[in-house]
């Protein structure tokens, strides 16, 4: 006869999953990772559920401590949220990794590696890092194949899209610079004929 299957409130009770709770409450100083509470109960969130694994069996870094309001947004949003993923054409879910991978990004420690293996994924980091529109109205296009072409020298992290951003900055105050040049240039001929 097969054992029976621990239901997921039984798992909680394990002592592998009650040790790893307390880590993390440690690692996060026992108050809501998101608004700060540290007086209402305190959960460790699963940030995503996955396929098989005990609760246990989590990175920590996917693991985050909230309060209990928090906690049942978090929930919420999670379900909301696979909804509209559900909602939408397989085609655009590239894109979406390179969004949700950018914002990630933000929460980890500098020189994390953002995925980006398509045209689709480049479109999706430029839209979450502002790429798009940056200081000339900058079509996701242009800012997909910048990011496609930076890709090929080095792995794309927040850090290689500010120096992006300081670049297109510096190129453009050349451009103004030539400009200002050209036009003084112009005047001057005007006056000498
Ligand atoms: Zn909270």
């Amino acid at each position: 006869m097969a054992a029976p299957r621990s239901s997921y409130s039984d798992l909680l009770k394990d002592p592998r999953w009650q040790k790893k709770r307390l880590e993390i409450l440690e690692r996060d100083s026992w108050s809501c990772g998101n608004c700060g509470d540290k007086d209402s109960t305190l959960h460790v969130h699963h940030g995503r559920y996955l396929r098989g694994l005990k609760p246990w069996e989590y990175d920590a870094d996917i693991l985050y401590t909230l309060c209990e309001m928090c906690h049942s947004k978090a929930g919420a949003d999670n379900t909301t949220l696979d909804q509209w993923i559900a909602r939408c054409d397989p085609s655009s879910l590239s894109r979406i990794i390179g969004y949700v991978a950018a914002i990630a990004a933000d929460s980890y420690s500098e020189g994390f590696t953002i995925p980006c293996y398509d045209y689709n994924t480049a479109v999706g980091i430029a839209e979450a890092t502002g790429l798009v529109g940056y200081f000339t109205e900058r079509t996701s296009d242009v800012a997909a194949e910048e990011i496609i072409k930076a890709s090929h020298d080095q792995e794309i992290s927040l850090e290689t899209i500010e120096a992006m951003k300081s670049d297109i900055v510096d190129r453009s105050y050349d451009d103004f610079l030539k400009a200002r040049a050209l036009s003084r240039k112009v005047d001057q001929l005007m006056e000498a004929v």
